[in-house]
């Protein structure tokens, strides 16, 4: 496991290959964790997020390393991502991508519940939602 890049919040950590973001510390739910910042683009690419119906930005590091899950830890409001529940040291940093894109510019599927994640146009039913 390596770390790749860091801030005094967060790590980005490489293992096997992939890499994923880490808290450096513990958060409390609606505490800021990182911004999305980056050029403003119109189509989007497998690493922007969507901050309104037509602007995308093209995120770097940290932002672009978090990866997908169902029912995850953050939530973007605006041009920042929130603690939507507590986090502990060491938890990895995840969100819905579901929630923020409209269309993703590359499908994927969920790694715990198998359903393909295209964004919130899609009427896909997500079992893991329903787990936590
Ligand atoms: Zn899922």
């Amino acid at each position: 496991m390596v770390t790749t890049w860091e801030d005094e919040k967060v790590k980005v950590k490489e293992e096997n290959g992939i890499k994923s973001l880490i808290s450096k510390r513990s958060f409390l739910k609606g505490e800021q964790i990182c911004c999305v910042e980056g050029e403003e683009i119109k189509i989007p690419n497998r690493y922007s997020v969507q901050v309104s119906d037509s602007i995308h930005v093209n995120v770097k590091e940290p932002v672009m390393y978090i990866n997908h899950k169902c029912d995850g830890n953050i939530q973007l409001i605006e041009r920042a991502f929130y603690a939507l529940k507590q986090i502990q040291l060491g938890d990895e940093i995840t969100f819905n991508y579901n929630e923020t894109e409209i269309v993703l510019a590359e499908e994927f599927k969920c790694f715990r519940c198998g359903q393909l994640v295209k964004g919130h146009k899609s009427k896909a039913e997500f079992p893991c939602l329903e787990i936590s």
